[in-house]
């Protein structure tokens, strides 16, 4: 193994530049996922400060760099570090002694946004998506001293800030992710689409892919988005959460839009395999201009989904309020009268799952020809019904929202 790493970097002398590996430690995604802890006093920013709790909290990892007369560059072809907005200190060519297991050094926000970029970028390639990855410039200590960060697309090539006030963003791995995807969605996006309703769903998408970046590191599920960034005495932050209102409510605030499209999601993610819905957003990005207004975009969302994976979305839009009731014409309605139902198609049909009206199931009924179908409920409502045959050639499948009174 020894002499293949020599091999390797002697491959990669370019006069006195070598590119080698070396060991940095970073948060994974951020001190409080990875603790499992609140924000308390041992993990605030405290000035970008150290203490014993955040020390225990950094992980060791190895990252690709180039050292060219003893300093440490982390910059690659496609990830330019550099200085666009204050403060104005470097943020690549460090001095080796300089990248150590210390959030106080200057070059810590640098390793951690660059450690977390390249992770998420080996994931988009994963999912069949690394013609997005193209060169941006990233400034890791940005904005002055406010609380927030951004995507610049207008740029060429366009550029990430970090800002450093509160927690530096750039410590708190889920925001590094959220403003990366941003570069991801616009580079995947051709048409414009700078409207309020696509904009908060943009972010919601960047929320979902910052939040499944963090349980891919943790292993545990958490509602909280920029959950050290944010989430403390600085900022609350966004949550996944369910607003019960309808989208287009104009008391439906930025916030609330957000967190609707994430709740909705972090749902989803529930009845399809991860890497199935993330590579479906990215799709839906790639392949049409995005709606004006939330309608359209749960309704043209809702037959991608629905398309290409045989996931019957509408009901479960209409009842979270980002489609109006008439759509629900499209979804045909069944009536029960107590707690049989007679259909005289019945027959056609092999099984039926019953589901509460927002998409979690109830039970799964075999049928035996007959035209009546006892349901075990013992309220009346809503509710949805699928009926499948599975034998049949096509397989048979058919939704219906059943009213039981
Ligand atoms: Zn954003």
């Amino acid at each position: 193994m020894w002499f293949q790493s020599i091999l390797l970097s002697s491959l990669f002398m370019m006069g006195d530049r070598v590119r080698t590996q070396i060991p940095v430690y970073v948060f994974a995604p951020n001190p409080i996922l990875s603790s499992g802890s609140i924000y308390v006093e041992s993990i605030r920013d405290n000035g970008d400060d150290m203490s014993e709790e955040l020390r225990s909290e950094m992980m060791q990892v190895e990252i690709d760099v180039v050292i060219e007369d003893d300093a440490v560059y982390l910059s690659d072809s496609i990830l330019h570090l550099v200085n666009l907005s204050s403060p104005n200190e470097g943020v690549d060519g460090f001095q080796r002694g300089n990248i150590r297991a210390d959030r106080s050094l200057s070059s810590f926000e640098s390793v951690n946004c660059i450690y977390h970029i390249r992770r998420f970028q080996s994931y988009l390639r994963s999912l069949g998506f690394g013609h997005l990855i193209k060169p941006i410039r990233i400034d890791p200590k940005a904005l002055g001293g406010s609380d927030h960060s951004r995507y610049n697309s207008a740029k060429d090539p366009p550029t990430i800030e970090f800002g450093v006030g509160g927690v530096d963003d750039a410590e708190d791995a889920q925001v590094v992710i959220h403003e990366y995807m941003h570069a991801m969605l616009n580079e995947a996006l051709a048409a414009d689409r700078k409207n309020s309703a696509a904009i908060s769903f943009e972010e919601a998408v960047c929320d979902h892919f910052c939040l499944r970046y963090s349980e891919e590191i943790t292993g545990k599920t958490d509602d909280r988005v920029f959950s050290w960034d944010g989430h403390n005495e600085f900022w609350d932050g966004y949550t996944v959460r369910w607003h019960d209102l309808e989208i287009a409510d104009p008391t439906c605030d930025e916030t609330c839009q957000r967190e609707k499209w994430l709740f909705l999601l972090r749902k989803l993610e529930g009845n399809l395999p991860s890497d199935l819905l993330d590579r479906s957003l990215l799709i839906f990005f790639s392949s049409q201009s995005i709606g004006t207004s939330h309608e359209q975009i749960a309704k043209q969302f809702a037959a991608h989904i629905e398309s290409g994976l045989q996931l019957v979305l509408r009901p479960i839009l209409i009842q979270h309020g980002f489609l109006k009731p008439e759509t629900e014409g499209q979804i045909r309605k069944l009536y029960a009268n107590g707690d049989v139902l007679h259909l005289k198609d019945l027959e056609l049909f092999e099984a039926a799952d019953l589901l509460h009206i927002n998409g979690s199931p109830i039970q799964r009924l075999e049928l035996d020809g007959s035209p009546f179908l006892p349901l075990p409920i013992d309220k009346t409502g809503h509710y949805l019904l699928r009926l499948t045959n599975e034998t049949q050639f096509p397989k048979k499948e058919e939704w219906y929202y059943l009213i039981v009174f």
